[in-house]
């Protein structure tokens, strides 16, 4: 028997319909890639968003049609991005800290119709614009004055095309399975591959991370959205935020340590979002300070592992919860989260940090499990490995053009590529990408767990392990550090360091201090080329 409920899509156009009926004068405050900070209100992004949806229309996008965007976190963006949501046009995430040649590589093979885009990138544009045979326009998020003398010939203003149509465009009525957005994956093995969510899976995944214990955002916040909109959807910031009706800021460009510190004071952020990065400048830059954060009160922080230095100078010196999230593109991207449970919260800071630490709990929506190599069940102990794979409405059940096949096992669950721990009370915690944990000597040895802890010594600005070639243990450590600037250290000091807080055999078997630990697109530790780096490096120990 069917329920009698009504059939209403779940299509992302009412996320923001809505915020314009019901949040219209809330803010979206920018940091604009000209220099001005611009402000504009739910209402202002919806009548704008429409009128674009207009012009793209008359410049020829169809249903289903992919519209790239290459740009800031910004509210021109957001218009761009439910301009071609709303008429069932698939806006595609371009990550401009890509090569050119992946860049071309994802245009091609999504098969791009329009590139929105900033100043900001013309020239890569320029540059490469005879290697992207399927886009028709660019499309610059400017007015004609800074379009002027830019450097792709036949680029269109977004201001032009929203002045020159009307805003009566109609925007949903297709099925709730209808594509939304494709984003690709960082591609640390071979071409990325395209995830492709659905109106249906990101109106889920919003209503999800709404969760009070997941961002449990509401619309008293003001939420300073960091991470990228190209780094998997800005983690449903630009949902969730008009779906509450939170104000918005947006830093444009500027992602350093001054330019964040200034947005979160003048616009009283109560909320943010980001990689460890991004935190590792803010704290440094406010050390430099006697700056305050006097509204900020919770951070997000995930994409990679929080290292205990920033949950305690958030904690100890700005009164700041820092709750560290785990998740991936191909997940929309929130899967779990370390909000405390009650009998975690009833435990001292210091007893909590061990939870703190951990990728956490999922929420409902998602499902979560272990398994060993051969697919059996991997006791949740807090310590036993396992291959951390995951199912729910909001995951990739195929990538885009059937790109790697068949991605789900017999049971329709998706494997992370991650490898994990779950303890008794159902906090998860990543040890390792499946490709860098060390395997020494039958065992696996996770090399984040060492590089947070190297991480936490004074004298490290950043930490990274890899496992090289042993001819008696398959794989044993090696530790890399960059050091603070004007600071010196010795091999020595960084093994007394990690003395006693690993076992003996996780010990690394060399510390290697270099100028540069390389960061790849979103971020992260570029594992790659470090290991392509130290290709040729012997271990002492061999
Ligand atoms: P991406 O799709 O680029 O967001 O990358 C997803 C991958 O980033 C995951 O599969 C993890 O390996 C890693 N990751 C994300 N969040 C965390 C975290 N909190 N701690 C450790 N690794 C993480």
């Amino acid at each position: 028997m069917r329920g009698l409920m009504q059939d209403w899509p779940l299509t992302v156009d009412k996320i923001l319909d809505h915020a314009a009926e019901w949040h219209a004068g809330r803010e979206v405050v920018t940091r604009s890639v000209e220099g001005p900070i611009v402000r504009t209100t739910y209402a202002g992004i919806h009548e704008r968003a429409k009128r674009l949806s207009n012009a793209i229309k008359a410049l020829g996008v169809q249903p289903g049609d992919r519209v790239a965007t290459l740009a800031w976190n910004s509210g021109r963006h957001i218009e761009a991005w439910y301009a071609v949501m709303g008429i069932g046009a698939v806006c595609h995430t371009l990550n401009p800290r890509l090569f050119a040649d992946q860049l071309c590589y994802i245009i091609n093979h999504a098969e791009d119709k329009i590139i929105f885009t900033d100043t900001t990138f013309l020239p890569v544009l320029a540059e490469n614009r005879h290697r992207m045979p399927t886009v028709k326009h660019i499309v610059v998020l400017t007015d004609e004055d800074h379009l002027k003398g830019g450097a792709v010939a036949g680029a269109l203003s977004s201001e032009t095309l929203i002045e020159t149509h009307g805003g009566d465009c109609v925007w949903g009525g297709f099925d709730e399975t209808t594509a939304c957005g494709l984003c690709y994956t960082s591609g640390t093995t071979g071409n990325p591959k395209g995830v492709l969510y659905s109106h249906r899976s990101n109106f889920l995944h919003t209503l999800v991370t709404l969760q009070t214990d997941v961002m449990g955002l509401s619309v008293r916040d003001t939420v300073l959205a960091v991470v990228p909109m190209f780094h998997a959807n800005a983690w449903g910031l630009t949902f969730s935020c008009p779906a509450v009706g939170a104000k918005l800021v947006m830093p444009g460009p500027k992602m350093d340590g001054e330019s964040i510190l200034e947005l979160l004071e003048t616009e009283a952020v109560t909320f943010s979002a980001a990689v460890p990065t991004v935190w590792q400048m803010l704290l440094a830059h406010l050390r430099t300070t006697t700056a305050r954060l006097t509204t900020l009160k919770r951070v997000v922080i995930g994409g990679s592992a929080v290292p205990e230095a920033i949950i305690r100078a958030f904690h100890d010196d700005y009164g700041v919860e820092v709750v560290h999230a785990w998740g991936m593109t191909e997940t929309s991207p929130l899967g779990t989260l370390s909000t405390p449970t009650p009998e975690v919260a009833a435990l001292s800071f210091d007893d909590q940090m061990p939870y703190k630490l951990k990728q956490g709990r999922p929420p409902a929506g998602v499902q979560l499990r272990l398994t060993d190599d051969i697919g059996g069940g991997v006791p949740y102990d807090g310590h036993t490995f396992g291959r951390l794979q995951i199912k729910g409405s909001f995951i990739a059940g195929a990538y885009f053009k059937s790109e790697g096949g068949d991605i789900l096992d017999a049971d329709g669950f998706f494997d992370t590529g991650d490898v994990a721990t779950i303890d008794a009370e159902g906090y998860m915690q990543i040890t390792d990408r499946a490709k860098d944990v060390i395997k020494s000597g039958g065992e696996w040895i996770s090399s984040i767990e060492i590089e947070n802890i190297a991480a936490g010594h004074p004298k490290a600005l950043m930490a990274a392990v890899i496992g090289v070639p042993h001819p008696k243990w398959d794989e044993r450590p090696l530790l890399l550090v960059q050091l603070k600037t004007g600071e010196a250290a010795t091999a020595e000091e960084f093994m007394q360091f990690l003395t006693g807080k690993i076992a003996k055999w996780w010990m690394p078997d060399d510390v290697r201090f270099v100028d540069e630990i390389p960061l790849g697109g979103t971020g992260k530790i570029d594992k790659k080329l470090i290991r392509q780096r130290f290709a040729d490096y012997r271990l002492p120990t061999v």
